[in-house]
Order: structure tokens, then C-alpha cells, then sequence
């Protein structure tokens, strides 16, 4: 699977649709302060189901429908679509009979947001699944958001390890150790009362 083109459409600064081909090979995006350089790797974020709004630099998730400029009125909708050559057929099943993808995200003020899977209505889920089963998705390693390098640096150990972790993508073992030791102690108490009774009887 591999990503072709990126559609914005009323997201963020990208009021006009406008279209990124992804060529093979290594693509660089380069321009001025504020151009909306960040605004792209996030509208690709928020296509693969992104749904924290922090993550998109706003408070909530409308803020990413274009907000107006001196010159335009804002927007009630932004839609990102990215498309995907899959000819040689590595989409994880449910998604793999064609060899384009085009998964489209759409938000509509007071809508929220609603997805599409060649041109088939889907859930966030269906979305987050489709990419998390192709070892990629908003959440990612392999994208870096602004300032995310430093904040590794200047980290403390433990957090530094935190963030390590996740990108491991072992943070959800923790979970689940700590979990099973919450299980265990619980296990531990009643064989204890166990002994105490056994203790009585005899
Ligand atoms: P830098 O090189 O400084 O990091 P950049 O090229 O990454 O900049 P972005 O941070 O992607 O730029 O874009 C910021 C621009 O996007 C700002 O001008 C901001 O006003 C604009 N912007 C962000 N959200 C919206 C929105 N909802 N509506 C209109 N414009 C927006």
C-alpha cells in the first residue's frame, strides 16, 4: 500500500482544493513560515482517523474547517481525501478488492465527522482498523509532529521512556500487565483468607 495523492479541501488553511501527489520516491514539502507545511502531515493524520483534537493544534474538531480571512468567509465542511495504490493487493481484507483506495473524511459544523471507503460509507473505526492493520495510522512513529524531537530530548528519563515505549508500540502490554498484577494481588488476598479459615477449622 502506498500513499498517491492527498486532497484537502476547506481543512485548515487549504481553503480551495488542493491536491499533493505523492510521487515515488522521497517527497519534500518546502515553504515560508505559516505556509500550512504542518497543516498537511496533520490533515493526513485526521484522514486516518485522528480524533483528538489536540493533535490538530485547535480545541475541538471544527477547528480544522477553514475559519475565514480577511478576504473569505469560513467554511461549513473540510474534507480530506487520500488515496492509495493498493495494485498489489496488500490491504488488509474487507478493503482489498481494487487496486485504488480512496478513504475519504469529511466534517460538517454541528455534524462531526462521517467517512468513506471508495465511495462505501464507513465507521472511524473501520478507518483506524484499515491503517493500524497496515502497521500505520494518526498515531504513528513515523509521523513527527512539530517540536516532538525536542520534547524527546529535554524529557525526563521516565517520560522519555514513555514516549519510547509508545512509539514500541508496547504501551498496551503495560496496560495489561498492570492489569494481570491487579488480578493477582486480588488472588493472593482471598487464598490468604482461605489460610486464615483453614486455620480456624483445624
Ligand atoms: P512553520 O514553518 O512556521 O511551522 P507551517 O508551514 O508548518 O509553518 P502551518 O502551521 O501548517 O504552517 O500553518 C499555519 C497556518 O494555518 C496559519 O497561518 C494559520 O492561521 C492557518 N490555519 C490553521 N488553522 C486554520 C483554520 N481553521 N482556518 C484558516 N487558517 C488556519
Amino acid at each position: 500500500m502506498r500513499f498517491t495523492r492527498l486532497r484537502l479541501n476547506g481543512f485548515k488553511s487549504f481553503v480551495d482544493p488542493t491536491d499533493l501527489v505523492i510521487h515515488d520516491g522521497l517527497t519534500g514539502v518546502v515553504g515560508p513560515n505559516g505556509c500550512g507545511k504542518s497543516n498537511l502531515l496533520e490533515a493526513l493524520r485526521w484522514v486516518m482517523g485522528e480524533n483528538r483534537p489536540t493533535a490538530m493544534r485547535g480545541e475541538g474538531m471544527e477547528d480544522v474547517i477553514f475559519a475565514g480571512a480577511a478576504t473569505r468567509g469560513a467554511r461549513h465542511f473540510a474534507e480530506v481525501s487520500l488515496s492509495i495504490d493498493n495494485s498489489e493487493r496488500l490491504a488488509p481484507s474487507g478493503f482489498n478488492d481494487s487496486d485504488v483506495l480512496e478513504i475519504v473524511r469529511r466534517i460538517t459544523r454541528d455534524a462531526g465527522s462521517a467517512y468513506k471507503v471508495n465511495t462505501k460509507d464507513v465507521r472511524a473505526r473501520d478507518v483506524q482498523m484499515l491503517f493500524a492493520d497496515a502497521s500505520t495510522g494518526a498515531h504513528s512513529p513515523a509521523l513527527v509532529r512539530q517540536g516532538q524531537i525536542s520534547e524527546l530530548i529535554n524529557a525526563k528519563p521516565k517520560a522519555r521512556r514513555r514516549i519510547l515505549e509508545e512509539a514500541a508500540g508496547i504501551s498496551g502490554l503495560y496496560q495489561r500487565r498492570h492489569e494481570a498484577e491487579l488480578k493477582l494481588s486480588g488472588a493472593e488476598q482471598n487464598l490468604a483468607r482461605v489460610d486464615d479459615v483453614l486455620e480456624q477449622l483445624g
